[in-house]
């Protein structure tokens, strides 16, 4: 493609960027596909000759955008919010034609250089202590930007376990792998699932603590654990506390988990703020982000709350020596002369990194202080708003504390029903939401994500769910009889029936897809599968899959067996685990 091609098409992109914003809602906010929906309509082979950008464009629309959920969509209720706006946008597209790779200052220095920047005018006006702020006076702390969140807490982990291992092995020689047994991390039941994948990859233990009814760790518990630990000899190096829970946003108490952190000095405290430490932009959240002194490291996502694209997730640390002596290594092709400038490869997993300061910086430039709050307000009035609508029909209850944007609510029955309603809700293409389990109870979050929301939008998606739940309710015939008692915290007692919907006969809606058995409610798994693995889906945004042990000792048995048979053939391919079919051990 030649420059003036570039300009064409650029500008024809652009356009089509602006009117699919403006025209998104006479799109399905999600579409309804079978996995392989792409494979029909794309050739197997990459072509041997250029086609034209033209055709390549009307691809596009035609088979990919049917295929794409459209998380910027105002019906788009689902997840946290996908942070994005046009200010980041173009940032992110100059970044993109820059293309610098700036692992180093030298590799380059505006990009070195505005990150520093960037991170210390959002950690200020998150109002996060100096010790985070590489500029304030005596500060030894920083930030840089990470991928994700996930990347963010598997870097505290693996600095936390450097330092606590050299604390451990002082002067002697022995190799590190040594401690690791020994290691043990924490964190909430309620903390994100990218806590349980660090500690996996690091090899170190995680216990996990349980919380409380608001879904907050219980610092009393974690107490108890760490003692019981350091007396069976184990080390205790990472604490994970959460600000704004994925399942239902809930704020762990920073300052008394702290107070616990403090006892065993081998112990690394991190906070994982990914969506709602963005909210503490706002000075009346910051009763949330009390005790962030006593962190060690610190996350956020502009990526969820800040109108900031994917991906760009902020990590700050106390002090920044202890991520360069867990993750420094110094090839003498990267290194330069100019020693005093910061070379972020240090401060993270990968070595390239994109100019991912850019569409920051043009975000807070383009907002403001002031529009980014006026943002994050109209996602908090609006939640209370949806919060109020929930509440005052005796149908449903709401299950979390709303500080944010998250409401998690169900119908006042069994589960059942309530994975009918978000089924439906998925099934309509019209709203999109996910379900978590929040304090050991079935809820469908309810997320304000859409940059522009407005009051119609919720009471629009409230409308179409009473609609789904009369039909639910009414399909399944909800005698007041049947109707069980709601455990714990929840105001209905046995002699407050819930109302059945008379009058109409009953819907018989079946949303189970002949064709696939895959039941649209989350679109991801199906609904056999959910209901045999609930149990595992604990991190309340993205159901995951995890294959029952047995499922897994009999599949690895098989591919021990198939291996040696293999063997005695004389064929001496040895057969992984992961070759067996992972439906066959899902199922
Ligand atoms: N932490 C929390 C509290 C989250 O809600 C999420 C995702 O929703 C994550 C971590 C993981 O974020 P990422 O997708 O950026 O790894």
């Amino acid at each position: 493609m030649n420059v003036e091609e570039f300009r064409k098409y650029g500008k024809e992109v652009i356009d089509y960027i602006c009117q699919y914003g403006t025209n998104i809602e006479e799109r399905d906010v999600a579409p309804t596909l079978d996995p392989g929906y792409l494979k029909k309509l794309l050739p197997a082979d990459a072509p041997q000759s250029p086609e034209s950008f033209k055709d390549v464009l009307e691809d596009f629309e035609q088979k990919i955008m049917p295929g794409v959920v459209h998380w910027n969509h105002p019906k788009f209720f689902a997840y946290f919010p996908s942070g994005n706006s046009f200010p980041s946008v173009l940032g992110d597209m100059l970044s993109s034609a820059i293309g610098s790779i700036g692992f180093s200052w030298a590799s380059c220095p505006a990009a070195a250089e505005l990150e520093t920047i960037v991170m210390n005018w959002y950690a200020k006006a998150l109002g996060l202590p100096k010790a985070f702020v590489s500029d304030a006076p005596g500060s030894t702390g920083g930030g840089a930007l990470q991928g994700s969140a996930s990347e963010c807490v598997l870097v505290s982990l693996i600095t936390a376990r450097a330092r606590a291992i050299s604390e451990l092995k002082g002067q002697t020689s022995v190799h590190d792998s040594v401690f690791l047994p020994s290691l043990i991390a924490y964190a909430s039941r309620e903390a994100h699932s990218s806590v349980e994948k660090a500690t996996k990859m690091a090899l170190v233990k995680l216990r996990i603590i349980d919380a409380d009814e608001h879904g907050r760790m219980r610092v009393d518990l974690l107490r108890q654990a760490i003692q019981n630990d350091v007396n069976a000899g184990l080390t205790p190096f990472f604490v994970v506390a959460t600000v704004g829970t994925t399942g239902g946003c809930a704020f762990d108490d920073i300052t008394e988990i702290g107070k616990v952190c403090r006892q065993v000095s081998s112990i690394w405290l991190h906070v994982d703020g990914a969506y709602a430490g963005n909210s503490f932009i706002l000075p009346e959240m910051r009763v949330f982000s009390a005790g962030l002194e006593y962190a060690d490291s610190f996350n956020t996502n502009p990526n969820k709350l800040l109108l900031t694209n994917f991906d760009a997730s902020a990590l700050w640390v106390r002090d920044v020596m202890n991520l360069k002596s867990a993750l420094n290594v110094n090839p003498l092709y990267l290194r330069h002369e100019h020693l005093s400038g910061v070379d972020y490869r240090h401060y993270g997993i990968p070595l390239s990194r994109r100019f991912r300061a850019l569409k920051l910086w043009f975000v807070f430039r383009t907002y403001g202080i002031r529009g980014l709050q006026e943002y994050i307000r109209n996602h908090m009035a609006l939640a209370k708003k949806f919060e109020m609508l929930v509440r005052k029909d005796e149908r449903f209850e709401v299950r979390n504390d709303v500080h944010l944007g998250l409401v998690c609510f169900r119908m006042r029955t069994g589960d059942e029903p309530n994975h009918m309603l978000l089924a439906q809700i998925n099934h309509s293409g019209k709203m999109h939401m996910t379900p978590a389990k929040f304090n050991g109870r079935y809820v469908i979050r309810f997320c304000v994500t859409y940059e522009h929301a407005t009051e119609k939008d919720i009471l629009d998606a409230w409308s179409q769910i009473k609609c789904f739940a009369e039909e639910i309710l009414r399909d399944h015939q909800l005698e007041s009889s049947s109707v069980p008692t709601t455990p714990e915290g929840s105001e209905r007692t046995s002699s407050e029936p819930m109302a059945p919907v008379a009058g109409k006969p009953p819907i018989k809606k079946k949303l189970t897809r002949t064709k696939s058995l895959r039941f649209s409610f989350t679109r991801s798994i199906s609904r056999e599968q959910y209901q045999s693995q609930s149990e595992h889906l604990m991190d309340g945004c993205t159901p995951i899959l995890v294959v029952d042990p047995k499922t897994l000792q009999e599949n690895f048995q098989k591919a021990a067996d198939d291996n040696e048979r293999s063997n005695s053939n004389g064929n001496s391919k040895l057969k992984d685990i992961s070759d067996v079919d992972t439906d066959e051990a899902s199922n």
